[in-house]
This record gives C-alpha cells, sequence and structure tokens, in this order.
C-alpha cells in the first residue's frame, strides 16, 4: 500500500526556488514553469514561499561565499524527508563560474543535491523532464528503490537530462 505522505507529495510537492548567485538566465526558464504555458501546476507543483513548507528546493546559479550560509539555512529549515534539484550547468557543478574567489562551487558542495539537471540554461522541457522523473523514483516501493534508481539514471543517459538520486535522499523517503 502506498504511504498517504509519499503520495501527497509526489501529486503535490511543494517547490521553494533559491538563486544561490545565478545570472539570471535560469531563473528565468525556472519563472516559465509557473506561466500558463508550461504550467507544472498541472503535475500538482506549487512554489512555496515558506522552506517551512518545501519538499524540494530548486537551486539555481554556483554557491557563492556569500550566499553558502544562507543556502544551508534554508535547507536546515525544511521538513524532511526534502529534496534539492539543481538546475543549471552552475548549480552542478560550479560552471563558468568554478575557481572564481568568491565561488564555492555547485549546490552538492554545501547541500545534498538529489537532481542535477544541467544545461546553461536548460529550457523548461528539460527542468519539467528532470523533476517528473525524481517523483516518479519517490513512488517506487521500498525494495525496488535502487533498481528504480538504475533505471533513471538509464532512462536520463538517452536525453539530455541527468538526473543521478543519491542513496541517502532514497533512504531519507524510506
Ligand atoms: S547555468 Fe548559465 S544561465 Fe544558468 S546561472 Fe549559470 S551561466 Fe546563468
Amino acid at each position: 500500500m502506498v504511504n498517504p505522505k509519499t503520495w501527497a507529495r509526489v501529486n503535490s510537492p511543494w517547490f521553494i526556488h533559491f538563486n544561490s548567485g545565478a545570472c539570471n538566465g535560469c531563473d528565468i526558464e525556472i519563472v516559465a514553469l509557473f506561466t500558463p504555458k508550461y504550467d507544472v501546476e498541472r503535475f500538482g507543483i506549487k512554489l512555496e514561499a515558506s522552506p517551512r513548507h518545501a519538499d524540494v528546493l530548486i537551486v539555481s546559479g554556483c554557491v557563492t561565499q556569500q550566499c553558502s550560509e544562507r543556502l544551508l539555512r534554508v535547507y536546515e529549515q525544511m521538513p524532511e524527508p526534502k529534496f534539492v534539484v539543481a538546475v543549471g550547468a552552475c548549480a552542478c557543478s560550479g560552471g563558468i563560474f568554478e575557481g572564481n574567489y568568491n565561488v564555492v562551487g555547485g549546490a552538492d558542495k554545501v547541500v545534498p543535491v538529489t537532481a542535477y539537471i544541467p544545461g546553461c540554461s536548460p529550457r523548461p522541457e528539460a527542468i519539467i523532464d528532470g523533476v517528473v522523473k525524481l517523483l516518479n523514483t519517490l513512488k517506487q516501493p521500498k525494495s525496488s528503490s535502487k533498481e528504480a534508481k538504475a533505471s533513471v539514471a538509464s532512462s536520463c543517459e538517452s536525453t539530455d537530462v541527468m538526473t543521478m538520486m543519491e542513496e541517502k535522499s532514497i533512504a531519507q523517503e524510506e
């Protein structure tokens, strides 16, 4: 039987967006998700302002020294289980800003990242694809979570969206 909390989370995940140092390119694509053209509310996705009510943290941009502590604070305020999606090359690895004196690196230098969506900037379709794959893995029963993870990784390899689930996030859900 499906856990009611998992059912609710998969059918209506609440997102919070944090710009940790993006040039605004990724942010515009994220905003486009919530416009009538892409309309992610059809998946039950809601943009939430408070981290205390959010399930998924969407991070855009490389993490600057100035923002690293704030990013961690937002993450720590979210209730368990929580997931982090890195949107764009900068959030995935630091991108073109990697090595800069005031840049810590990708989002995973500060918080555990559940899914990586590369691109500069990724198109809204790619972000939707990555998020839907993340939500589909949450539906998997406990016994098959590792197989689900493998299946997500292999299905993503054939697209330009690479979603890499981490053991820790799956364990949180279990
Ligand atoms: S990935 Fe590209 S569009 Fe996104 S924040 Fe970095 S430079 Fe800007």
